[in-house]
């Protein structure tokens, strides 16, 4: 089994990524745009490129219809979807296998159960991982509710089984507020997934986002690469991202992340996963796992030397992975920073052109983005055009580096996130890596004030 050319079914900074590596490899690339898209960096570079609809996504990128007929006209005989819009959807991925075209992402039936909230909980917990305590699955019953929450203590907190993105969730402080919330968290589950099933976990107070990046070949080989710190969020979307953890030993990583790989290799799980945890007291709780390649991995990249997209394809053409576990390094540290098309405090969109720009350069700094001066960034899509991910022997060196790198990277004509990183490099806080899920939203909420 080989894959000659792969049709990238994504646009912006992901779709370049995933060109570099066919092309590393010798593989073709078809590119898929809308129309508001015809100029972006990712057409220009492909081999081919297939416009598949207009601006709005549900049209284009989401339009499965329309990349199907383009992997067909194009000779693709793979598809990589990136991260966000198809990139979980297991029909789609069932779609592109019954076209007899190789879908590189993990088997559709295991995207199906970890996109299921309640589902994955119950899946990871066979599997061994440490869960949230709360509820086995779906509540209905207020009753149910009241005597779950009792036992795991107040505060609770109400998810909506088929959430995402934050959404679909209640705090609740106290047995009278319950039923309430319990009522309202049903309803607007119902209004934004069409599904009213909800689930109650124990509310942690003040825990860090941790996650393991996996890998399985799908034949009950797994590996894991360590873990990411993702805990700098505003509004649970990820800012910057480090690897390692500040807070994770070493001990503590190769016990976790065995914990984590061996649930892969029980599962027959295929591909690139990230299982995400919330970490509180030295305890890991299992939130969700996303079976895709996440925004963040050039940090594990960087502190590894593994290239996840070309495992990815390795995988997907029946290849087995190219490490084994005892091979693989931790060496050093990486930061990320997302890159942002908005007002760096008040996260007003700012599309447009963009006049000049130039990107930061030097050792060990690296640069995802199809920006060039000249090109417009469209509306209509996500505000990230660019991600800077910086490489140090140590936190404080890649500290040290990122604040020279951000004071290099020019992007003029729309405004953007990278005064907001510079001034979280001035934060003690963070210069210490003491933060929690918490902290940015309380530290914009001071600034402000
Ligand atoms: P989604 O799929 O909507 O992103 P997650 O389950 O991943 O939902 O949770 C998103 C975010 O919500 C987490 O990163 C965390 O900030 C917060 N969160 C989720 N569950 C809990 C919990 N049990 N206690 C405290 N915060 C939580």
């Amino acid at each position: 089994m080989t894959i000659s050319r792969i049709l990238i079914a994504n646009r912006g900074e992901i779709a370049l990524r995933i060109h570099r590596a066919a092309h590393e490899m010798g593989i073709e690339t078809v590119a898929v745009h809308s129309t508001a898209d015809a100029d972006a960096m990712h057409v220009r570079l492909a081999d081919q490129a297939v416009c598949i609809g207009p601006p709005a996504a549900a049209d284009s990128y989401l339009n499965i219809a329309n990349i199907i007929s383009a992997a067909e006209v194009s000779h693709a005989d793979a598809i990589h979807p990136g991260y966000g819009f198809l990139s979980e959807n297991a029909k789609f991925a069932e779609i592109v296998e019954a076209h007899d075209i190789k879908w590189i992402g993990p088997k559709p039936e295991h995207i199906r159960t970890m996109g299921d909230k309640v589902e994955a909980k119950r899946t990871a917990g066979k599997l061994g991982l440490p869960l949230v305590p709360g509820s086995d699955g779906a509540v209905s019953e207020v009753s149910e509710a009241r005597k779950i929450a009792d036992e795991i203590g107040y505060p609770v907190i109400i998810k909506a089984a088929s959430g995402g993105g934050g959404r679909g969730m209640k705090v609740c402080e106290s047995e009278d507020q319950l039923e309430t919330l319990m009522q309202q968290a049903g309803s607007e589950a119902k209004a934004a997934f069409g599904d009213a099933t909800v689930y109650i976990e124990k509310y942690l107070g003040n825990p860090r986002h941790i996650e393991f990046q996996v890998f399985g070949d799908g034949n009950g080989n797994a590996i894991h690469l360590g873990e990411r710190d993702c805990s700098l969020q505003r509004r649970h979307q990820k800012v910057l991202e480090e690897a390692p953890s500040p807070v994770i030993s070493d001990e503590e990583r190769m016990r976790m992340g065995e914990i984590c790989s061996k649930a892969m290799r029980d599962m027959g799980y295929r591909g690139a996963g990230t299982i995400e945890f919330l970490w509180e007291n030295g305890e890991f709780y299992f939130i969700e796992m996303n079976t895709r390649l996440q925004v963040e991995h050039p940090v594990t990249e960087a502190i590894t030397g593994v290239d996840l997209v070309r495992e990815q394809i390795r995988i997907a053409a029946g290849k087995p992975l190219s490490v084994k576990q005892e091979e693989l390094e931790f060496n050093g540290h990486a930061i990320e920073c997302r890159i942002n098309a908005e007002d760096p405090f008040t996260f007003a969109p700012s599309p447009g052109e963009v006049s000049y720009y130039h990107p930061a350069g030097g050792m060990h700094v690296r640069v995802d983005s199809g920006l060039y001066a000249g090109y417009r960034i469209p509306p209509y899509y996500d505000s990230m055009i660019a991600k800077l991910i910086v490489y140090g022997r140590n936190r404080e060196g890649c500290m040290m580096r990122l604040k020279r790198a951000l004071e290099e990277m020019v992007v003029e004509g729309v405004k953007t996130s990278i005064p907001l990183h510079q001034a979280l490099l001035e934060q003690d806080d963070v210069k210490s890596g003491d933060y929690s899920i918490k902290w940015l939203e309380e530290w914009l909420k001071e600034r402000e004030d």
